[in-house]
């Protein structure tokens, strides 16, 4: 059975018990079947990830998958040609790319050439020899503790953990897409990285979570778009963060006639993410109906930054297929309304927890 496998579901059901795609495992996987993983193992598994996870803080937010591979690395549970070799899986344990080495986690990771081409211009000359001589775990340890003292402009654990999940996406590549041409750089490691951290302090400067003090009433409800124009109002929601979740859309016109609206069941994902969906539904349907003068109101001001500020980070491809779709030949002007101001399409959104997956 593929062990890394397993050791991600174990975490994941530790973690997060009420994931809707843990609900679905059954009891035996947990204790008695030959697939287990005994439930001392998994708290063993939790106790040891947790030093590595709060050196991570930023990166445990905004990468489940970059983390998970650190805990699979940490764990020499990735299958490079040596551990292949040792499970009688290949005829030889060396590195595709240098013959005359070991493919071992250190090789791939540090010391391959492959890898010393990311390294060396991140690793000041004097710290080089320390950077490549230690012990794998502890090498793993320093650098997720920031011990090299990176003087970048992001953080050094979050950089490193980036690299090391590049380098064994493209060794995967080379192995088993030898015909790829998809180019590997560290500068598109480094733009990646500064689209993470960018995304994460943007995240905490738009939405502070300080008291509301000397509060106003304010007078809130939904305002027709200008003659000609048609409203188009999205809503997105989720259970959690990540949990099931639902977008909710509506057009109307200037004397606030319903033209059509849509609800759909996006799955599992956080509410942000929610209301891109939302917004990507609503403009494709907007398009589709031929109005080229759109006044989209979202009651999100986190997403309103998202998608119309130039200087935002791209989060991910919801984001850009969105920036996409409001660069067609069409005028979109977007705005933040109040969530009283939108109550049509959140009761859509809620609504939608009762469809089946897609939209409707
Ligand atoms: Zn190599």
């Amino acid at each position: 059975m593929n062990i890394a496998h397993h050791m991600k579901l174990g975490w994941s059901l530790v973690k997060e018990p009420g994931k809707l795609c843990n609900q679905g495992v059954p009891g035996p996987l947990l204790s008695h079947s030959t697939l287990a993983i005994p439930a001392a193992q998994l708290e063993k598994i939790v106790r040891d990830y947790n030093p590595v996870a709060t050196s991570l803080s930023g990166l445990l937010i905004v990468s489940y998958r970059i983390r998970t591979h650190l805990w699979l690395t940490a764990h020499a549970q990735l299958m490079t040609n040596d551990r292949r070799f040792q499970l009688s899986l290949t005829e030889s344990p060396v590195c595709t790319d240098c013959p005359t080495h070991v493919e071992s986690l250190a090789h791939v990771f540090r010391d391959c050439w492959r890898a010393r081409q990311m390294w060396d211009p991140l690793i000041a000359g004097r710290q080089r020899l320390t950077f490549y001589s230690s012990n794998f775990l502890s090498w793993l340890e320093s650098n997720l503790a920031n011990a090299y003292g990176f003087q970048g402009s992001c953080s050094w654990p979050l950089l490193f953990g980036v690299v090391l999940s590049k380098l064994w996406e493209w060794r995967n590549e080379r192995c088993f897409n030898p015909s790829s041409t998809k180019p590997h750089s560290l500068q598109d490691i480094l733009s990646y990285v500064q689209d993470i951290g960018l995304a994460y302090q943007f995240y905490h400067t738009v939405a502070p979570s300080s008291p509301h003090q000397g509060s106003q009433v304010i007078e809130v409800s939904w305002s027709p778009p200008r003659e000609g124009w048609v409203n188009l109002a999205t809503d997105g929601s989720s259970c959690g963060n990540p949990r099931a979740a639902t977008a909710g859309g509506l057009l109307r016109d200037a004397s606030g006639r319903w033209i059509v609206g849509f609800g759909a069941n996006v799955g599992f994902c956080s509410a942000w993410h929610a209301e891109l969906w939302a917004v990507f539904y609503g403009l494709h349907l907007a398009w589709a109906f031929g109005y080229s003068s759109i006044d989209l109101s979202i009651d999100y001001v986190l997403v309103v930054s998202l998608i119309s500020s130039a200087s935002s980070p791209v989060l991910n491809t919801l984001v850009s297929a969105i920036r996409k779709l409001l660069s067609r030949n069409w005028e979109v002007r977007v705005r933040h309304i109040y969530r009283e101001g939108n109550r049509c399409v959140d009761w859509l959104a809620n609504y939608s927890y009762g469809l089946p997956l897609g939209v409707r």
